[in-house]
């Protein structure tokens, strides 16, 4: 996905209709240091981005807070270019 192209959400508030509101995106990120010989180095390694974890949202307008069933944003959005 093209994070530069707009797009739009058919998403509302549950609870006043909203269309305007924050998501939340969780992710798992996995970092790894290595140790020898007890010594840390506390310069980190490799960081890998692991599984969507879930997508909460939170009204500008009542401020209410809610999950959604989707998993990423990317579940959310429709692509302007297409129509
Ligand atoms: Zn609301």
């Amino acid at each position: 996905m093209n994070n530069e192209r707009p797009a739009t959400t058919k998403k509302r508030c549950p609870k006043c209709r909203s269309r305007s509101f924050y998501i939340h995106e969780t992710q798992e990120v996995h970092q790894t240091w290595r140790v020898e010989g007890g010594n840390l180095d506390r310069t980190p390694g490799d960081t890998m981005f692991g599984s969507f974890v879930g997508v909460s949202g939170e009204c500008l307008h009542c401020d209410h807070r809610w999950t959604f069933r989707a998993q990423q944003i990317d579940d959310l959005v429709t692509e302007n270019d297409d129509g």
